[in-house]
């Protein structure tokens, strides 16, 4: 079903009828074949950038869309509703534009954002450690300044999403007690990526270890202070979970299509299996859910849009949405019976799919204690 949106203007709806097009002609077409076979796409987020949609949500000046994130979410809904790896992706170098987007010196932005922002160079985030995931302010990994001014990197990283392939990553590093935020490059002598881990789902996307055995990396690649970096990161994050609450919805939306869809095929005990009332109302409950989730993310994004406090929100966002899209995916494999369990339909990968949703950036665990912060201020 193609989703009748509301937007606000007609920039806004001729953005989302570009995106409909290239999924309908780049990502569906592309989306079993990479995903069975784990391949990584080439070639396909140099033509989301040049299409201008790897920077929506940052100033034009700088080549980005100057889109709201009401827009730009649903950008990333449409995008994961063909094909969630790389929706999540998409949405995951946006996060890494952030740093030097809001903490950067004007010579640092003028420097990176316009190639970042068209896409002619695609990051990653890199937060995450080994033993250190929800709990980021316990990372090990260390710069240590050098006399020349600059930094020498030494640790080890974790689950990069576009590890190894990425032209830059947003890098967390502990500078002495605190921590502070670089724009560290793909390639530097010292890093190595460990082997793709083997995911139960998001197979097109690599996601690696990152070692860090003295790498040296240039003084100016600091963003923001020292010891800003937490700061930093968890701004970022505020932002880059509402992405992952659309790539939810999204997906949700793509599994919600297909049960319905098939509902309306299938034929037991002489009529459509729709128009069983158990199974009606199974579908409307998964109608329900999914358009519930898409307003907690636009209501948290014309928050943000507007100026005002989103944290809160954007963590109820995360919440309802990856939670939504694990019921409903969960469902439409209900839906599909004995055919939803095999790989002919694509509601099994959808599944799949939506299990890492609950987890990465932050755990459902973690927005619930975000939220519960917020109602014990
Ligand atoms: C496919 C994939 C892609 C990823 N991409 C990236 C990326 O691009 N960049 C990046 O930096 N990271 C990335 N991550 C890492 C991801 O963000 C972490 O896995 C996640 O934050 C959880 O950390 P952890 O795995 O260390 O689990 P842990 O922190 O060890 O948590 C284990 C369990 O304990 C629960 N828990 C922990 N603390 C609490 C608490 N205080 N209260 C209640 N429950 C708690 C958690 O919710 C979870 O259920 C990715 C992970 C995956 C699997």
């Amino acid at each position: 079903m193609t989703v009748d949106r509301l937007l606000p203007d007609q920039d806004a709806k001729d953005l989302i009828e570009l995106t409909r097009d290239i999924a309908d002609k780049e990502l569906a077409r592309r989306v079993d074949e990479h995903e069975r076979a784990e391949t990584y796409p080439e070639g396909l987020f140099a033509t989301l950038g040049a299409a201008g949609l790897l920077g929506l949500p940052y100033p034009e000046e700088f080549g980005g869309g100057g889109q709201p994130y009401e827009v730009y979410l649903q950008v990333i809904e449409e995008l994961a509703a063909r094909w969630a790896a790389v929706a999540v992706a998409t949405s995951v170098h946006t996060l890494a534009c952030f740093p030097v987007a809001a903490y950067g010196t004007a010579e640092q932005r003028e420097r990176w954002l316009p190639d970042m922002l068209a896409g002619r160079i695609v990051g990653g985030y890199s937060l995450s450690e080994p033993q250190a995931g929800s709990d980021a302010g316990a990372l090990t990994c260390r710069a240590e300044r050098t006399e020349a001014g600059d930094y020498r990197i030494t640790g080890n990283k974790a689950w990069i999403t576009h590890g190894g392939i990425a032209d830059f990553y947003a890098l967390f590093a502990r500078t002495g007690d605190r921590i502070s935020c670089f724009l560290a490059p793909g390639a530097a002598e010292g890093l190595t990526f460990g082997r793709p881990e083997e995911k139960m789902g998001l197979h097109a996307v690599p996601t690696t270890s990152a070692h860090w055995d003295g790498a040296v990396i240039d003084g100016d690649r600091l963003i923001g202070e020292e010891g800003q970096g937490l700061q930093i990161a968890f701004s970022a994050l505020d932002s880059g979970r509402l992405g992952i609450a659309a790539c939810a919805v999204g997906l949700a939306q793509a599994a919600l299509d297909e049960a319905v869809a098939y509902a309306k095929e299938r034929q037991t005990f002489g009529k459509r299996i729709i128009d069983h009332q158990g199974l009606g109302f199974l579908l409307a409950d998964m109608a329900a859910g999914v358009d519930s989730a898409r307003a907690t993310y636009l209501d948290a994004a014309r928050r943000r849009d507007a100026g005002l406090d989103y944290g809160r929100q954007a963590s109820v966002a995360k919440l309802v949405a990856t939670d939504t899209a694990m019921k409903v995916t969960t469902d439409a494999v209900q839906v599909f019976g004995g055919y939803g369990y095999t790989r002919e339909f694509r509601v099994e990968r959808y599944m799949r799919e939506a299990k890492i949703m609950q987890i990465f950036e932050g755990t459902n665990q973690i927005q619930r204690l975000v939220i519960s912060r917020h109602l014990a201020k």
